[in-house]
């Protein structure tokens, strides 16, 4: 601010960064639109009349939400419809209404101008409400702002006007047990810092749980300060703004507080209508100017100058008062900034100059997935270098990666000097590599060094994370060129140092089949490959690996030996517990009848499996009751027959099977059935002549009669051998 003067105006006065941005956009609009184009804003853009005028001047059309349907129906190819969202925003229905609106009709466009500091309180608002939590906004309940932001809430929610309000609410338990649930309070952009400081610690104070956002934006938290602090050094203070203006109101309240002789006028003409009334103290007193964040500058260089007339001090422009009090900027300094506001696209930032700082998120941070609202802060400070000034749209381009990337180079050359391995992420690709980027300094990594094979796309590492090694580096183009083949062929290396150091016969391992062959299996252990021999497939003998496994089977293996010198290990997939033998001793004995496959036939009899790979043998003589001569009599290759186990030699693992001795059963059994019935029949046709008396104990049996043995033997055929003779 100027002190010298006998005015002295606000150094934050006019159009705020959010108006700006809104205007600035319908202007750039303006500029380009079709013939025959209409443009309009969903409610006046800000509230100053002289701008609205203006606005209106060059054709633009104010629309009420009730004539939105209507308006995008008609747009057409010969007259298209461009809307515009103001900085306070709109109400979430109203979002979506004009998404399905422009979606339904390409004519049709809407442009989201609302500011992004309000977008911030609608994120809280609809993150941190629903159930269990009651949502508190301080604010006007009517303002568009608070409306919209009200509409993204999602549960309890309530908006007061003052600290007063709200202890009154929380006092009288309209709010309900505030003890059962959590108090999320939030407040309006512009809403006056004194009041807002109350309200926090009413509510920290009457309420347990309780999650405070600070949402008034930078821009009026400094207007705010300044005016207090310019009101109380000044005999009379003019307030520029609209009545409507939350935040030329919130001005006004507090010069008011300090300052008695404090004035709110719309324009110049306004001030003309008060002057009889405070001319006569003018000339001896120090007075002040405001303006609130809807004050065009051409309506503060107005009143600036009747202030002057009647001061007889020379009028000095708005422009050379901001000039003096700004710094200039040059491209290529590095400037420090606090930041003022953070999106995921921008951070933008207070240099101290007229301009403000703008760094987009590519030039923030080298991740192109970071997001810049969970890096950043406002009020964060940042080194940032000029790459750009453009005193007509107000903004400074500016570059933190440019900064990182100088103050990083010198570490980049030393992790060359000790053949570091570095950290960097993908972030270009052409036909001759790819680029890394690394703390802001981007390395080129040749085709031959990525790493990626001929037949596949680098385009794959796009995005990526990746180690690499800096191989060359040239210092005055500042540039470095990296290898990450380098480094994965190390860390190979370094895999399978530490994989044959930690090898043991007999390990396991689980790994994937990944080559056959005609005498074994290749299967990937994670770092090097192992081989399974076909003897090592299966117990019993097969003539090819894929009767076994496939390309891709998943399989457990353990080592059975390796040559570390040769690079070669021998695997096995056989295992004790599904060895032959031991699967055919667990499940059978002696005596068990079971079913056999006919395998084989020999002059002696035939093989039959009994499991995969144990056959037992079925002599000639066990073929059959009667005299077999040859098995293929009785038998053929495949017949699954009933046999009974008669015999297994342990030590030469061999199985003798018998069907005879299941026939004979059989005709026992049938002979003893006969005998019973033809001695009930017997019972029957002889009357006893006493009744017969029941034996006193009854553990003697009666006794049964007697079997005739010549029944039997007359099946019987001669005596079958239960040593078999061993199969070839
Ligand atoms: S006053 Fe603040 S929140 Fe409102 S539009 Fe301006 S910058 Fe955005």
């Amino acid at each position: 601010m100027t002190a010298s003067s006998s005015i002295i105006v606000a150094k934050n006065s006019g159009f705020c960064f959010g108006v700006k941005r809104a205007a600035d956009s319908i202007e750039a609009k303006l500029d380009c639109a079709v013939p025959g184009e209409r443009i309009y804003t969903l409610g006046k853009l800000i509230h100053n009349d002289t701008y609205n005028s203006y606005l209106a001047s060059r054709g633009v059309g104010v629309l009420d939400e009730s004539e939105i349907e209507a308006v995008a129906g008609s747009a057409n190819a010969e007259s298209p419809v461009t809307l515009f969202i103001r900085a306070h925003g709109v109400t979430l229905g109203t979002e979506e209404l004009l998404g399905r609106l422009s979606a339904e009709n390409r004519h049709f466009k809407f442009i989201d101008c609302t500011c992004p500091y309000v977008r911030k309180v609608r994120a809280v608002a609809a993150g941190h409400s629903g159930e269990g939590k009651c949502f508190i906004l301080m604010g006007n309940p009517k303002h568009p702002e608070v409306v919209g932001i009200m509409s993204c809430v999602e549960g309890e929610k309530h908006v007061f006007r003052s600290s007063d309000e709200l202890e009154e609410a929380l006092k009288t338990g309209m709010l309900g047990d505030m003890h059962k649930k959590t108090a999320v309070m939030a407040v309006q952009t512009t809403f006056d810092l004194s009041e807002w400081r109350k309200s926090r610690e009413i509510l920290k104070k009457l309420c347990t749980n309780t999650i405070i956002f600070d949402t008034i934006c930078g821009v009026t938290e400094k207007r705010q300060s300044e005016a207090k602090s310019l009101s109380e050094q000044c005999d009379i203070m003019i307030v520029i703004g609209g009545r409507e203006s939350a935040n030329t109101a919130g001005l006004y309240d507090i010069c008011k507080k300090n300052c008695p002789l404090t004035y709110l006028v719309a324009d110049g003409r306004e001030l003309r209508s008060i002057l009889p009334e405070i001319k006569s103290k003018i000339p001896r007193v120090k007075t002040g100017i405001v303006a609130g964040a809807s004050t065009p500058a051409g309506i503060i260089q107005e009143v600036l100058e009747i202030m002057s007339e009647n001061t007889q001090t020379r009028a000095q422009t708005f422009e050379e008062m901001l000039e003096k009090s700004l710094k200039t900027l040059n491209t290529g300094e590095v400037v420090t900034g606090t930041v003022t506001s953070v999106t995921d696209a921008e951070l933008q930032l207070d240099i101290g100059a007229k301009v403000t700082g703008v760094i987009a998120a590519d030039q923030a941070t080298d991740d192109p997935s970071a997001k810049l609202t969970e890096m950043f802060q406002v009020g964060d400070k940042i080194d940032a270098y000029v790459l750009k000034v453009n005193d007509t749209d107000g903004v400074a381009t500016l570059s933190k990666r440019r900064v990182d990337s100088d103050r990083n180079w010198q570490e980049l050359v030393k992790a060359y000097e000790d053949n570091e391995v570095l950290e960097g992420r993908v972030t270009g690709v052409n036909k001759g590599g790819v680029e890394v980027t690394i703390n802001s300094n981007r390395i080129f990594v040749p085709a031959s060094q990525t790493g990626v094979t001929k037949d596949k796309d680098m385009s794959e590492l796009l995005g990526e994370a990746v180690r690499i090694r800096i191989i060359e580096i040239k210092p005055q183009r500042k540039r470095a060129i990296g290898s990450i083949r380098l480094v994965l062929r190390d860390e190979r290396r370094a895999r399978e140092a530490a994989f044959w150091d930690s090898l043991e016969v007999g390990m396991k391992f689980t790994g994937r089949v990944k080559n056959m062959t005609s005498y074994g299996a290749f299967v990937d252990l994670g770092v090097v490959d192992g081989m399974v021999h076909t003897t090592e497939l299966s117990w019993k003998h097969i003539k090819s690996p894929a009767e076994v496994v496939s390309i891709g089977d998943e399989i457990e293996v353990y080592v059975k030996s390796f040559d570390r010198e040769r690079g070669r290990i021998s695997l096995s997939y056989k295992t004790e517990e599904t060895e032959p033998w031991r699967v055919f001793k667990n499940r059978f004995a002696v005596g068990d009848v079971i079913k056999a496959r006919v395998v084989s036939l020999m002059p002696f009899g035939a093989f039959a499996e009994i499991i995969d790979g144990v056959d037992g043998l079925i002599h000639i003589s066990q073929l059959a009751i009667t005299r077999v001569s040859r098995p293929e009599d009785v038998l053929s290759i495949g017949d699954m027959v009933d046999v009974k186990i008669v015999g297994i030699d342990e030590e030469k693992r061999n199985v003798s099977l018998s069907i005879r001795a299941l026939l004979e059963e059989e005709a026992r059994g049938e002979l003893a059935a006969r005998n019973e019935k033809d001695s009930s029949e017997a019972d029957l046709t002889e009357e006893p002549e006493e009744a017969p008396v029941a034996p006193e104990n009854t553990d003697t049996p009666a006794e049964a009669p007697e079997v005739a043995p010549a029944d039997l033997s007359e099946a019987t055929a001669p005596e079958a051998p239960v040593d078999t003779p061993e199969a070839d």
